[in-house]
C-alpha cells in the first residue's frame, strides 16, 4: 500500500454563477458568493425573528 497524499478526492469546485460555470474554490467569485450566502442567510435568520415576534398569523 503506498500512501500518496491525495487518497481522498475532495471537491475543490464548485459552480460559479456569475461565470456560469465551474471554477476552482480559489476563483475570486467563490468568496464573494460565500460571503452572500452568509450575509442572506443572516438578514433571514433577522427576518424571522421579528416575524415570529409579531406572531404567525396572516397569510
Ligand atoms: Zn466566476
Amino acid at each position: 500500500m503506498s500512501h500518496t497524499g491525495e487518497t481522498k478526492k475532495k471537491i475543490i469546485h464548485f459552480y460559479c454563477r456569475p461565470c456560469g460555470e465551474y471554477h476552482l474554490k480559489t476563483h475570486p467569485h467563490y468568496s464573494e458568493m460565500f460571503k452572500r450566502k452568509e450575509e442572506r442567510a443572516r438578514q433571514r435568520e433577522a427576518k424571522e425573528k421579528t416575524q415570529r415576534g409579531r406572531g404567525n398569523k396572516g397569510n
